[in-house]
């Protein structure tokens, strides 16, 4: 600890002091978490060794003897063993609760770093469904990732390893191995047309018309593959819904700006809201996004209908997104974007509505023209009903440059940043060359100034393992150790981009996002120490105990707990 941070600590110590007094006769806390490495992530960058919480608050940080002393007879005890405490991570874009609709049926390779290891999680999963049964996941890897074998599935390959059930892998948005029973069930034959539902060309066949297993071109060609593959259950929802949030506890997440809050998984999440427990907070994105001009009309009049902010700090709606005018949203490979006059004339029009409106907006953006052009509308929007103080904010942003991002700070918009190279980083090096090396440009954000945060897109488009994101950010490297960006940023502002920046994309700055007296207590107790650990484990920290409003909701069970 450096001085400035120890007289940081005391000094914020010293103010809850007499916060406290002001408030005499207080119970003691519920819960102290000493003999720690407590990185607060406040304005300074504090660093503590406890932390006191009583219902769902910090009530205080400081030092072990400091935060010893407000202990009561039924305070509990956890002895942090010197292990290194974070606020909650923010996933601030996430489709969440899509992912519950298959979870528990995916056979996800998030932050699987070995394609042997990934083989024998299909032969497992295979021996467990039974023959016959789907083995398949919806994106969230790439090839790239597999260090020791960094190469692509063939039909004949996934043949021999799951010879008795249908197949098929999901690589992003980029492309689907299927091994031959897959390919069966879809009716994708040697001698039979394409099914009417797939993209034309997208299934790939050898030069005697017999499919090599692979269905390739972007989002609009893996979709009708999703489309097909099984749900789970209505009656099996809560469960994958119970798995998916535990799995997001696990990896050290407690709060999601969430694109597309489907209504039968809220649902779920709603009931176990009314039940004390619901794991995670989920702040929406969502609204009625046009496909064409008729819609626009038709979606002009729903937005001044449009109410957000009705929910609390679990559930809430908090942006108009994250599509405006779909003919305009950036698919994920495409190397430029050509956004047509009369598309922008509609896309303004529905974005001034939203502006007139006073609603928050988080708009999917991605290539350096759809940008500009995006800027270009919103500087005319904001000519009539100025965005300042709504929050407005370009998403993914991946390729973005200094210039976009002063017109951005002076308009008062914001940067969501979701590096789609975590996974798709060697697929963008082979579409984008050396231009990959800067999407995102991480350096030139950061130093820009501009109120940025980071997520993934997960599950489909991205991992959604924050550690790997924030290795990605602070190495440039893919899971794997590809070398796949150049700008990278500090460990400290990596950390702070995903808690408490985070934290304003959700609109819970004041509640969230950094540990501190009077904010909600969600945490995160390492396994290491992220601070100090080499560049290259920090995506093999795991979370041994995460805490979302004081109740633990992942649990290890390796550290000492007393009353
Ligand atoms: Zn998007």
């Amino acid at each position: 600890m450096t001085n400035t941070r120890l007289v940081a600590a005391v000094g914020a110590w010293l103010a809850v002091v007499s916060a406290a007094a002001l408030h005499a006769q207080q119970a003691p806390p519920d819960l102290i978490l000493s003999n720690g490495k407590i990185v607060t992530v406040d304005d300074r960058f504090t660093i503590a060794q406890a932390v006191a919480v009583r219902g769902d608050r910090i009530v205080a940080v400081g030092t072990n003897a400091e935060i010893s002393r407000l202990a009561g007879a039924t305070t509990r005890r956890i002895d942090l063993g010197g292990r290194t405490v974070t606020p909650g991570l923010i996933d601030n874009h996430m489709h969440l609760l899509r992912g519950a609709t298959t979870w528990m049926r995916e056979l996800r390779f998030d932050g699987v770093e070995s394609r042997k290891k990934a083989i024998d999680l299909i032969q497992a999963r295979a021996k467990a469904e039974g023959s016959g049964a789907w083995v398949f996941n919806i994106g969230g890897w790439a090839h790239q990732q597999f260090a020791d074998d960094p190469k692509p599935f063939t039909r004949e390959e996934l043949d021999r390893i799951a010879p008795d059930n249908p197949v098929a892998l999901q690589e992003s948005y980029y492309q689907v191995f299927l091994n031959s029973k897959g390919l069966h069930e879809f009716g994708i034959e040697a001698n039979a047309p394409d099914p009417k539902d797939f993209v034309a060309g997208s299934i790939m066949r050898d030069p005697s018309g017999k499919p090599t297993g692979v269905i390739k071109g972007d989002i609009a060609a893996t979709r009708p593959v999703a489309a097909r593959l099984p749900k789970v259950a209505p009656e099996q929802l809560e469960a994958s819904s119970l798995q998916l949030v535990k799995d997001m506890n696990r990896a050290g997440l407690t709060s999601f700006g969430v694109a597309g809050c489907n209504a039968d998984v809220l649902e779920i999440f709603q009931k176990w809201k009314a039940q004390d427990r619901l794991p995670v907070r989920v702040f929406c994105i969502g609204g009625a996004a046009a496909g064409t001009p008729e819609q626009v009309d038709r979606s002009v009049q729903q937005i001044g209908q449009m109410k957000l902010f009705q929910g609390d700090r679990y559930i809430d709606n908090v942006f108009f997104g994250e599509s405006v005018y779909t003919p305009l949203h950036d698919p994920m490979f495409a190397l430029k974007s050509d956004p047509k006059p009369d598309q922008l004339a509609l896309w303004r029009k529905m974005a001034m509505e939203i502006a007139k409106a006073g609603l928050p907006l988080h708009v999917h953006a991605e290539l350096h023209n759809t940008i500009d052009a995006f800027l270009d509308q919103i500087e005319a929007v904001n000519k009539e009903y100025p965005i300042r103080d709504l929050r407005w904010t370009l998403a993914h942003i991946n390729q973005i440059n200094m210039a976009q991002l002063e017109r951005m700070k002076k308009l008062g918009m914001y940067a969501a940043v979701h590096p789609w190279a975590v996974i798709n980083g060697g697929i963008m090096h082979e579409g984008f060359g050396e231009g990959a090396y800067d999407m995102p440009p991480l350096a030139t954000i950061q130093s820009s100034g501009i109120v940025w945060g980071l997520g993934t897109d997960a599950t489909a488009a991205n991992q959604y393992l924050p550690f790997t994101t924030l290795y990605f950010a602070v190495t440039g490297k893919m899971p794997g150790g590809m070398k796949v960006i150049r700008q990278t940023i500090s460990r400290e502002d990596a950390l702070i981009a995903h808690t408490r920046k985070n934290a304003f994309f959700v609109f819970q700055e004041n509640q969230l996002g950094s540990i501190q007296p009077g904010k909600l207590a969600d945490l995160v107790v390492l396994d290491r120490d992220y601070l100090t650990i080499p560049a290259d484990q920090i995506k093999d920290i795991r979370p041994v105990m995460t805490m979302v409003g004081g109740r633990v909701v992942h649990d290890s069970g390796t550290l000492n707990s007393t009353k």
